[in-house]
């Protein structure tokens, strides 16, 4: 931005902008600066293509200078922006909690398509993060009793800040899944719902920066995927009503090692791929508990 500022428009920055980004290897280089400037011009993104003779102000240049620093640092929009969409609806987002993903979308609607008649329902989400996964339930559905969990406190600001914003009521505890409250425990639920961190420890030096450098740690990984598994299993086991399910997003290459922990007499158990075709989830019926019988 070395030019008087004067006489930068909105074409110009935006193709400044996006050579810059394209030198500093950022993905959607093009597509970064237009969510940039449109945040920072209150207007929508595809408006910009409406107004490229516009000229940018001292005072909008100020603003938008920091923010495309960041960028280059490949931070990610959404964390800038301080939002992202997530089925449709707006969620605020910042460093302390996962930036929800389109997969995670999908495990939402499944739950939604197989319990499109189910009335009196109650769901726990383990690990809410943002708040995504419960919120979407509640909106979508106000008539099901929707509670979620997280270890983190600071997520649990920030997914109750989004469960006021967009008007949901959903119960929100304070829990660690490995080991769980008298107060999750003693909870009867139709359906368990987590999107747990599942990526390995050793998996981390082939993430792109953008995850691995700005993304809660505890949000993404784990020690082991039969460790984090094996946690939510007993806990669904200890809540989950005869004929209640399990909805589990997980690691594409670890499906199968997964899913034979449902082995054995109280679970029916499936994997389900995702839009992409790679194994992303597990739903799972739980067939009442051993004492039981
Ligand atoms: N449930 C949240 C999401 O799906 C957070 C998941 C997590 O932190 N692993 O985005």
């Amino acid at each position: 931005m070395a030019e008087s500022r004067s006489d930068w428009t909105v074409l110009k920055m935006l193709e400044w902008a996006t050579s810059f980004f394209e030198s500093k290897s950022i993905s959607n280089a093009r597509f970064s600066i237009e969510w940039l400037l449109a945040y920072v011009l209150k207007v929508k993104r595809l408006d910009l293509y409406l107004m490229y003779d516009r000229p940018l102000s001292a005072e909008e240049l100020e603003t938008l200078r920091p923010l495309v620093k960041r960028r280059a640092h490949h931070e990610p929009l959404q964390y800038i922006i301080g939002e992202t969409d997530f089925f449709g609806y707006p969620f605020k987002v910042a460093p302390g909690v996962l930036i929800p993903r389109p997969e995670t979308e999908q495990l939402v609607e499944l739950v939604l398509e197989e319990h499109k008649n189910t009335t009196e329902f109650t769901v726990i989400d383990i690990g809410t993060g943002s708040g995504c996964i419960p919120i979407t339930l509640k909106k979508e559905r106000s008539d099901w009793a929707v509670t979620a969990t997280d270890i983190s406190e600071d997520a649990l600001v920030i997914a109750k800040k989004n469960a006021a914003d967009l008007q949901a009521e959903v119960n929100f505890i304070l829990n660690d899944v490995f080991k769980p409250t008298p107060e999750v425990i003693e909870r009867k639920v139709d359906v368990l719902i987590s999107n747990p961190p599942y990526i390995l420890d050793e998996e981390k030096a082939s993430l792109d920066k953008e995850v691995k450098d700005f993304e809660p740690e505890l949000a993404l990984f784990c020690e082991s995927t039969h460790k984090i598994y094996s946690a939510l299993k007993n806990l669904a086991e200890q809540i989950l009503t005869n004929n209640g399910k399990i909805y589990l997003e997980i690691n594409e290459r670890f499906g199968e090692e997964v899913l034979s922990l449902f082995n054995g007499p109280f679970w029916d158990a499936e994997l389900i791929v995702d839009y992409a075709g790679k194994h992303r989830y597990i739903r799972g019926i739980f067939h009442g508990k051993k004492s039981d019988f």
